[in-house]
């Protein structure tokens, strides 16, 4: 079924997460992810402003606008609420936008991860105004926004703003009936709007690729052939009423996998839903650290801390139990970087977390744990 008028396969590649060599994105290698991905006819490309520093979005005029023909692709991209002060400072934006993809236009575009500070500071600034006049000039075909908040803050904003076409929501089965993400909350809420979702993190940042032996084992019992990660993502398309999924496809390897059982995508049966109800029992009891790498917290951090590999390593240990494994796992994260113990408490990256981590405390604990 396709949504907006757009006849869009359920499997969007994500930009965030590319090939690299060195501090460069690997083009070569980016560009025969896209072949292929086009070949097997999906065309959904999503990259950011602020990812990779604009390195994402160049990649995006190189490996795609500029080798296939502008029809055969949808592209979004996304205005970054922190840098807006007031009106005048959208356009720059959107035009740098514009000029580093080449793209001439966005199929869709978003106000990017709003909640209820950066959503208030979008009406009081006119973000909503600005992509709509961006619409009318035929820059934009639909515009929408990308939401890291509670489900009560997505029914205001959608209540507030008809004119959002689409939404971008987080939902994964670990974060289904969480009440940090309330990932099933918010899908409720955007049916309840008739608003098409696109799913963002339908495996957690990499954390429901990556299992413990015991997790693994249930999916390959049920599945020999089946990824781990197959499971997550076939999981979030067999929900109704989406535009589609993303993944931040990262190397070849990811791509074939996920392609190969997306391009004649089918929904979970009932009998693979309840292998998945098994895994989040045995999964949850763990508790974790809910990042899902989305590194907004790492570019401003005075101690060039890296909050979201060394809160992946805290995860690890806390699911797993390996002390002495996942305290040289740390060393190596902290190697050329600031540690935990180095937190100057100055705040800066709790604000910017969509997932309202206590950012600061979650250091201290575990600049006690692994720094021991
Ligand atoms: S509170 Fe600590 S981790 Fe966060 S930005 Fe400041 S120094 Fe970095
Ligand atoms: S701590 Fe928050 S802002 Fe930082 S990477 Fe994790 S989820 Fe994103």
């Amino acid at each position: 079924m396709s949504y907006l008028g757009e006849d869009i396969k359920k499997l969007g590649f994500g930009f965030m997460r590319l090939p690299m060599n060195g501090e460069e994105v690997d083009i070569e290698q980016t560009k025969k992810m896209v072949d292929h991905y086009m070949e097997l006819g999906f065309s959904y490309f999503d990259t950011a402003y602020v990812y990779m520093n604009g390195k994402s979005e160049r990649a995006i005029c190189d490996a795609v606008v500029s080798r296939y023909p502008r029809e055969s692709f949808q592209l979004a991209t996304k205005m970054p609420m922190h840098p807006i002060k007031e009106y005048a400072d959208y356009q720059p934006i959107f035009n740098e936008s514009l000029e580093r993809t080449q793209a001439g236009y966005f199929d869709f575009y978003l106000l990017h991860a709003l909640n209820k500070d950066s959503a208030k500071k979008a009406d009081e600034t006119g973000g909503w105004k600005f992509i709509q006049e961006m619409k009318a000039k035929g820059l934009i075909k639909h515009i929408g926004f990308s939401f890291h908040d509670s489900a009560a803050v997505l029914d205001e904003i959608l209540t507030n703003h008809p004119e959002a076409e689409f939404v971008q929501l987080q939902i994964n089965y670990a974060d289904w009936e969480s009440d940090n993400v309330q990932s099933r909350l918010c899908y409720e809420v955007a049916r309840k709007h008739n608003v098409p979702v696109i799913i963002m993190e339908p495996v957690k940042g990499g954390s429901l690729a990556a299992m413990s032996e015991e997790l693994e084992a249930k999916f390959k019992q049920a599945n020999p052939e089946a990824s781990v990660a197959s499971w997550a993502i076939r999981y979030a398309a067999s929900l109704e009423g989406l535009v589609t999924v993303l993944s931040g496809m990262s190397n070849e390897e990811q791509l074939q996998d996920n392609t190969s059982y997306m391009k004649d995508f089918k929904p979970l049966t009932d009998k693979e839903r309840a292998v998945i109800a098994e895994v989040v029992e045995i999964f949850n009891r763990a508790p974790k650290i809910p990042c899902t790498a989305c590194q907004y917290c790492v570019d401003d951090c005075p101690m060039k801390i890296n909050i979201p590999r060394i809160f992946s390593t805290m995860n690890h240990y806390m699911t797993f139990g390996n002390l002495e494994a996942d305290q040289r796992s740390y060393e190596n994260v902290v190697k050329d970087r600031g540690r935990a113990s180095e937190c100057l408490h100055c705040g800066s990256c709790e604000s910017r977390c969509p997932q309202h981590i206590e950012i600061i405390k979650e250091l201290e604990k575990i600049a006690a744990t692994l720094e021991a």
